[in-house]
């Protein structure tokens, strides 16, 4: 039986704005497997991509963390920390929430690392992307040199933490050793960039930007990162180069075992790359399962309007389904106790005026969705009548198409 990598539990993050508090990402719920590709799948403004930071612990003011446990299987990472944070370990896994944010950081970029939707603007400009990279080469070691990361890798004399004080201490030493321009430029290769050596001498605006999202995966991967959260890897891309980043994507999740986490709004991306897949609606996974259980034994009416705005090259409709209206405010003081996609939904009955629970629509419970319509048939009778939220306000802006 397949083992938890991250077990993550009623996580909520809010943005304080001045129009109020902002519900981006609420009682969200994941459990990822050791190895596998798990995809979020919703629109833009749905919290995939404030998940994804929450996640990383990357998200900025005037957004929080507001409560939830993120929980991360290490064994030599849960030994570390069992003596100062007792409270923080169960077994081998370690409540990252529970644990102080100097120690939460060791893991970023070492255990987790991200491929952002936009390589361009997360490349600095003015270094060479072989600098770059053999950086990511060095925080790995150096986080591998500190006994808190629980990282349990091998490293060279020259990552130690005193040759990294020492070279701040005479800054004329360089910090990026040639070992770790060496591993860079291997990297380079990995995810196939042709004349490795010479590129990794090149500067950002030198790659085209296919060339560029393979640099910015090689930079993902000096850590050998036990998970790797990519969010929206292939958006900027042609067609052609997406498919190919896709491929390499699963060709290396393949060759190290690591697991992914892959946010993306495109339905291709999850039928090509992943095991499982969750829809995010509204800030909350509201169904899941296998790619099977999710696109050939659909229950929630949102993942059928989903579906149905996906081009058949085979099939037969003249036009497009359309799913109506807006994501809905987030703003907490809007949001009510209700089904939050109750506005848009074709099959609203009475009984949505209620927030429905997680039910399992499978024995093993991997099968899940949000609804009603996993317990009951819908009965047009109790449909609520049209035009029964039209007062109520449209999405809340937080952050535009990133989230
Ligand atoms: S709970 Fe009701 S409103 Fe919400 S998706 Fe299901 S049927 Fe539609």
């Amino acid at each position: 039986m397949s083992e938890t990598i991250l077990e993550i539990d009623d996580l909520s993050t809010q943005f304080f704005t001045s129009e109020g508090k902002v519900n981006a990402v609420h009682g969200f719920d994941l459990e990822l497997e050791r190895g596998e590709v798990f995809g979020i799948v919703g629109e833009s403004g749905s919290g995939k991509s404030v998940t994804a930071l929450s996640l990383m612990d990357l998200v900025e003011s005037p957004g929080r963390i507001t409560s939830g446990s993120v929980g991360y299987r290490n064994p030599s990472f849960a030994e570390n920390m069992r003596t100062s944070y007792p409270d923080a370990v169960d077994g081998d896994l370690v409540d990252l929430r529970a644990i102080p944010e100097d120690a939460r950081r060791s893991l970023r970029g070492t255990a987790f690392s991200m491929i952002f939707q936009d390589p361009e603007s997360s490349f600095n400009p003015s270094l060479t992307v072989g600098e770059q990279i053999a950086e990511a080469v060095e925080v790995q070691q150096r986080a591998t040199a500190m006994p808190r990361s629980g990282r349990a890798k091998t490293r060279g004399p020259e990552y130690s933490l005193g040759s990294y004080l020492m070279s701040m201490a005479l800054p004329s030493k360089r910090y990026v050793t040639e070992s770790s321009r060496a591993r860079a430029i291997e990297l380079l290769e990995t995810v196939g960039i042709p004349d490795p050596a010479q590129r990794a001498d090149e500067y950002p605006h030198e790659y085209s930007g296919g060339m560029l999202q393979r640099a910015m995966i090689a930079q993902a991967l000096a850590s050998e990162p036990d998970v790797l959260i990519a969010d929206e890897p292939t958006t900027a891309l042609d067609v052609t180069i997406q498919a190919q980043i896709l491929d390499l994507l699963n060709e290396l999740q393949a060759e190290t075992g690591m697991t992914i986490l892959l946010i993306t709004h495109n339905l291709g991306v999850v039928a090509r790359m992943c095991d499982r897949v969750g829809v995010m609606y509204a800030g909350e996974i509201v169904e899941r399962g296998t790619l099977e259980d999710v696109f050939d034994d659909t229950v929630h009416p949102y993942t059928k309007g989903l579906l149905g705005s996906v081009p058949d090259l085979e099939g037969t409709a003249d036009r497009l389904q359309a799913i109506s209206g807006n994501v809905p405010s987030l703003l907490d003081h809007e949001m009510g106790d209700r089904c939050y996609f109750a506005d848009r939904c074709p099959k609203a009955m009475d009984t949505c005026l209620e927030k429905p629970r997680s039910f399992d629509v499978d024995a093993d419970g991997r099968h899940s969705v949000t609804c009603y319509l996993a317990e009951e048939n819908y009965d047009p009778d109790r449909a609520l009548e049209e035009g029964r939220f039209a007062s109520e306000g449209a999405v809340s802006d937080v952050g535009g198409d990133s989230q």
